[in-house]
């Protein structure tokens, strides 16, 4: 704890994972003689990094760049950037620290890494977020490229400052590497699917976590908390199984409308104005109701999918959804529950699927996109697709199956970090002492 002061979303997500990992240990006690857990713990290479810019007034600003590069035995770090005043050392630790295991379940040659800033996107002009991503990437392009660290977007990152990014590395670098970021923009070197795809693949693990008990999305009550790009598609996806989306939200309230929510509506306020869902109230009119401030999981539902960010669903949030007779909850965003929560959905006997599984999706399919770069190729959308919802049937199976192995049928959570452990534990056994 002292070696990690200060950062407790990290020490949250490494506790998380080892009281897992005590079965593990119990069956393979040779984990233990290699120090691979600890090892496991310690991210490979952390860079810390002055961010200056110039805002429209003139002025300049400063920010702090983050990448950290946790764990590239299964292949080059992959992992988002996140812009978000919230951003500390400690938070990007967490993040990569999950992203290893989560990169291991998609059985795909992908290590873990996160990056972000403290950078407050919220009211910036587009001149100003280009210059800032511009910025960030004349130090990160000493760091990154295709065969080392690919990053992607995250919260507050979407294709827009990814264009930037990608723009800036490729003059300084003056090579078109389209495989060094992915989320990119279709007309140069991006992947169908790919900002579908984290939402979509949340729901596509929540509907198999469902047929194991012969259930099904439609006809369905649902609640997604946030209106960025995880929490829309999520949403999308939904509707297109039947689900009636009663709720979303961003962080100073939520909308619930008992009708359904309007998704064409919500993408033209969001991904279109760059607006707040308090003005898709507004424009909506009629019985959809904005309560500024309150909590989201104080509505009905059957389906609760947390599509915002961490620790944003508490052991009184997971009471409530319980009382309210939730019967399944997907983690769009990175650990959004609590373990207060998470112990409370178990104990009420809810399917509960971590992120670390259900939000696999979007880095599965920027793992697609690195592919079609890789062999200058660009896939349709159909195909793009019937390759997420594989991935996910896979995933899903893969975590179901390593829980019943361990004595633990239908516990997610142990599924998901015992066989992405195992996966990155067998490969650095095999690379030696690194
Ligand atoms: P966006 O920036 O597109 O959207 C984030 C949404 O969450 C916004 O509605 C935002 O509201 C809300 N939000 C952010 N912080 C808070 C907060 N403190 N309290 C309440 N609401 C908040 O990000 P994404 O949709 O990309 O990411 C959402 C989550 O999904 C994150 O946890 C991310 O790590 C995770 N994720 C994303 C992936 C991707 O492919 N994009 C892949 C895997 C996981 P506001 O506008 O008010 O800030």
């Amino acid at each position: 704890l002292s070696r990690n002061a200060g950062e407790p979303e990290f020490h949250q997500a490494v506790r998380e994972v080892l009281e897992s990992l005590g079965r593990v240990v119990a069956k393979h006690p040779d984990y233990a003689d290699d120090a691979l857990i600890e090892r496991i713990c310690e991210p490979e290479r952390q860079i810390i990094f002055r961010v200056p810019w110039v805002d429209d007034r003139g002025r300049v600003q400063i920010n702090r760049g983050f990448r950290v590069q946790f764990n590239s035995a299964l292949g080059p770090y992959k992992g988002g950037i996140r812009f978000h005043p919230s951003v500390n050392l400690g938070i990007i630790k967490f993040l990569g620290f999950e992203q290893t295991f989560k990169n291991a379940l998609t059985g795909m040659p992908i290590g873990g890494g996160k990056g972000g800033s403290d950078f407050n996107p919220r009211g910036r002009s587009d001149g100003e977020i280009m210059r800032f991503c511009q910025s960030f990437m004349t130090e990160l392009h000493r760091h990154v490229g295709e065969h080392t660290d690919v990053p992607a977007g995250d919260i507050g990152v979407g294709g827009r400052e990814v264009g930037y990014m990608f723009g800036q590395y490729k003059r300084l670098t003056n090579r078109y590497e389209a495989g060094v970021l992915t989320g990119k923009g279709l007309t140069y070197g991006g992947s169908q699917a790919r900002r579908e795809a984290t939402g979509y693949g949340a729901v596509y693990f929540v509907e198999s976590m469902l047929a194991t008990r012969k259930q099904k999305i439609d006809g369905r009550r649902a609640a997604v908390s946030g209106s960025g790009n995880v929490a829309i598609y999520t949403i999308e996806k939904l509707q297109q199984l039947g689900a009636r989306i009663v709720a979303c939200s961003d962080s100073n309230g939520y909308i619930y409308d008992e009708r359904g929510i309007d998704l064409g509506l919500l993408k033209e306020v969001k991904e279109v104005r760059r607006a707040r869902i308090s003005d898709y109230a507004e424009l909506k009119g009629g019985p959809v109701r904005y309560i500024e401030g309150g909590s989201i999981w104080d509505v009905p539902c059957e389906i609760a999918m947390p599509s915002a960010t961490q620790n944003e669903l508490t052991g009184k949030d997971a009471m409530t959804l319980v009382k309210n007779g939730v019967v399944a909850v997907g983690e769009g965003a990175n650990m959004p529950c609590t373990p207060e929560a998470v112990r409370a959905f178990q104990a009420a006997g809810v399917l509960y699927a971590p992120g670390k599984a259900a939000n696999a999706g979007g880095v599965a399919t920027s793992a697609l996109e690195m592919q079609q770069n890789a062999s200058r190729d660009s896939w349709t959308f159909e195909q793009t697709e019937a390759r997420l919802a594989a991935i996910m049937r896979g995933i899903h199976d893969r975590c179901a199956q390593t829980a019943e192995s361990y004595g633990a049928p239908g516990d997610y959570v142990l599924g998901a970090n015992i066989a992405g452990f195992v996966r990155v534990a067998e490969s650095m056994r095999a690379l030696g002492v690194i």
